[in-house]
C-alpha cells in the first residue's frame, strides 16, 4: 500500500528540478499526477517516464484560463483532485536598485500570484472533500536576502499566504490543509541559472555552498520527502506550518 494511494496530486512546475522530483515520488506512493508547466517537452518527458499515473497538461500560473483548464484537465483525467503541489516558481537576481518594475511584476506574478491562482481554484475544489495543498516558500522568505529583492518578498508572501488559507479553511471545518515548503539550498536548473549569471558563478557557488551548516549539497529528492509527508493523511494534524528543510541556515 502506498503512503498516496487515493490522492490526486496537480504539480505545478513539474517539468523540472523540485516539482518533477516530487511528481515521480507522488507516484512511486500512490498517487496519481497531473504534471504542469509551461515547458511542454521536459513535462511530457517526466509524466512519460512515471507512466499511465501521470499526465502533463501545459501550465502558465499567470493565466487564470490556463489554470482553469490545467485544473479541469487534471479533474477529467482522474476523476478528481485533492493534492496541490504549487511549484512553478522563477528567481531574479535583483537589489532595490538594480531591478525594474517589470522584474518585480513577473516574479509576483508567477511567485505570489500564482500560487494565490492555484490556492483559490484548489479550496473550492477540496472544501467539499477535503485535501492538502504545499505551496513552495524559500529560506529567503523568512531571512532578506540582499540582491534578491523581488524574490525574497514573494517568498515571504507565500509564506503568509499559506497561513492565511490554512486557517480560513480550518476555521470553516473544511479538512483543506495548506502549508508552505522553505527549501535551503537545492542543486536544481533554477539554481545552475542562477550562478551561470553571475560576474563570478565560482565565488558565488562557494559563498552558498556555506549557507547550510550541515555542508549537503540539497537535492530535489530532499524537498520531494517533505511534499509527500505533506500530501499524504500522515500530516493529517500539520496546516499553516512552515516546513523549514534547509540543513541548519535558519538554525543561525
Ligand atoms: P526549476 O528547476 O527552475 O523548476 C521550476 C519550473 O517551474 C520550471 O519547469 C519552470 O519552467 C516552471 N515555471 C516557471 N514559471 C512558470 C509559469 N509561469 N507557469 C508554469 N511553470 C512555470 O526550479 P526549482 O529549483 O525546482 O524550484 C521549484 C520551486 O522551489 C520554486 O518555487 C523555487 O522558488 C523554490 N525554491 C527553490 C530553491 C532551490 O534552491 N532550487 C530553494 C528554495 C525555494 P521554465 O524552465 O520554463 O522557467
Amino acid at each position: 500500500m502506498g503512503r498516496c494511494d487515493g490522492k490526486v496530486a496537480l504539480v505545478t512546475g513539474g517539468a523540472s528540478g523540485i516539482g518533477a522530483a516530487s511528481a515521480r515520488m507522488l507516484a512511486a506512493q500512490g498517487a496519481q499526477v497531473m504534471i504542469a508547466d509551461r515547458d511542454t517537452a521536459n513535462g511530457k518527458a517526466v509524466a512519460a517516464e512515471i507512466g499511465s499515473n501521470a499526465a502533463f497538461v501545459a501550465l502558465d500560473v499567470a493565466s487564470q484560463d490556463s489554470w482553469d483548464a490545467a485544473v479541469a484537465a487534471t479533474i477529467t483525467a482522474f476523476g478528481g483532485w485533492n493534492v496541490l503541489v504549487n511549484c512553478a516558481g522563477i528567481l531574479r537576481h535583483g537589489s532595490i536598485e538594480s531591478e525594474t518594475m517589470d522584474d518585480w511584476r513577473q516574479t509576483m506574478e508567477v511567485n505570489v500570484k500564482g500560487t494565490w491562482r492555484g490556492c483559490k481554484l484548489a479550496v473550492a475544489h477540496m472544501k467539499a472533500g477535503g485535501g492538502s495543498i504545499v505551496n513552495l516558500s524559500s529560506i529567503a522568505g523568512i531571512e532578506g536576502g540582499a540582491d534578491l529583492c523581488a524574490y525574497s518578498t514573494s517568498k515571504g508572501a507565500v509564506r503568509l499566504l499559506t497561513k492565511s488559507v490554512a486557517l480560513y479553511c480550518a476555521e470553516r471545518g473544511w479538512q483543506v490543509r495548506c502549508n508552505s515548503v522553505n527549501p535551503g539550498i537545492i542543486e536544481t536548473p533554477m539554481l545552475e541559472t542562477y550562478f551561470a549569471e553571475r560576474d563570478d558563478p565560482q565565488a558565488e557557488r562557494e559563498a552558498w555552498d556555506r549557507v547550510m551548516p550541515l555542508g549537503i549539497r540539497g537535492e530535489p529528492e530532499d524537498i520531494g520527502h517533505m511534499i509527500v509527508y505533506l500530501a499524504c493523511d500522515e500530516s493529517r494534524l500539520v496546516t499553516g506550518a512552515e516546513m523549514v528543510v534547509d540543513g541548519g541556515a535558519m538554525a543561525r
